[in-house]
């Protein structure tokens, strides 16, 4: 086990007022917030989150029970206070309901430090050109360790498919099983719209892949909704590197599923991300490694590994054998600047 997972509650800001201790008695009794409101962080600028509450835009501050304990995007949270949405109102966030998934990050693989980045996502869009610019399969594969680590459902969102076949880049990726869609420049979206129906999904890509068109595409108001947030907090640009949760138009006022950008996401350290958190994403290869030596990495230079067993036997596809462990060199490969 990463002895990374005890920085979980790190927050993904500076909150850095000084604990005083001894300065109130501490009780036992957590004081109840039954009448507390439950709102969605949609975006976070300076510790400013905005959340949905009710349909309504709010903006809150963590209270102090709350501590040190990190609020993401994408966190369930109990607001008390003015949750009206009213110019210049501001609600106090005092529980942080627990997270079906988080997606971490460190900043290098050397970094100790981990940082939940988004929570409750259920699945990760790996964003990528098939051409201008050219994929970069290093890349996709260090995602894809991110999203079966955090339990995400990966996808593949494969952009500019008029300039290039798939084919190609799909190949590397068939035997792992990793579901896709292709879009083309200018393109129906009908594909990509029922991939992400009904889910949260996490959109991962670098400059010029075509992310922010296909954000546009899907949220036709989602210039608007970043034009909210500047008013709540008064400044003229959303510069908050935080990521923003948008939901999908659905059939009247129900989103049909949620996307969340992630403009500050730079790069993924996986430094914490160990071979038992990804093989567990393939059932068929964590059953063949039952007899492995105590510690084995799996790796292809392990001595006594079930995966190579399997193989003198004929029991398992090569080539997912080859891709998996391919997915677990990318753990060691040096982050890749998105
Ligand atoms: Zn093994």
């Amino acid at each position: 086990m990463g002895t990374n997972r005890r920085y979980d509650e790190q927050d993904i800001e500076h909150y850095d007022r000084p604990r005083r201790r001894g300065t109130r008695p501490r009780t036992k009794e957590r004081p109840s917030y039954d009448d507390a409101a439950t709102g969605t962080v949609v975006t976070i600028d300076r510790g400013r989150m905005t959340l949905l509450v009710d349909g309504a835009r709010v903006t809150a501050m963590k209270a102090r029970p709350l501590g040190r304990k990190a609020v993401v995007v994408g966190d369930r949270v109990k607001v008390v206070g003015d949750v009206s949405g009213a110019e210049g109102s501001l609600a106090r966030i005092v529980e942080v309901e627990p997270r079906s998934t988080v997606l971490r990050r460190t900043a290098d693989d050397d970094d100790p430090v981990e940082r939940v980045v988004v929570a409750n996502a259920t699945q990760l869009a790996i964003v990528t050109a098939l051409a201008d610019p050219e994929p970069r399969t290093g890349l996709i594969d260090r995602a894809l360790v991110a999203a079966y680590d955090a339990k995400l459902a990966p996808l593949l969102c494969l952009t500019k498919a008029d300039l290039a076949d798939p084919e190609t880049l799909l190949s590397t990726y068939r035997s792992l099983g990793v579901p896709w869609v292709v879009t083309q420049r200018g393109g129906r979206l009908d594909e990509l719209r029922d991939a992400l129906a009904g889910q949260t999904s996490v959109l991962l890509g670098h400059s010029g892949v075509g992310k922010s068109t296909l954000v546009n595409a899907l949220v036709p108001d989602a210039g608007r909704e970043v034009g909210q947030v500047n008013e709540v907090t008064g400044r003229g640009r959303h510069t908050s590197t935080s990521a923003l949760m948008l939901p999908l138009p659905g059939e009247g006022n129900r989103p049909d599923g949620w996307i969340i950008d992630t403009p500050g996401i730079r790069s993924f350290g996986l430094a914490h991300v160990q071979p038992e958190d990804l093989i567990e994403a393939f059932g068929d290869l964590d059953e063949l490694t039952e007899d492995c030596p105590r510690g084995c990495t799996h790796a292809a230079d392990e001595p006594e590994c079930g995966l190579d067993v399997a193989l003198a036997n004929g029991e398992v596809d090569p080539e997912r054998v080859t891709s998996f462990r391919r997915l677990l060199d990318a753990r060691s490969v040096p982050p890749y600047l998105l």
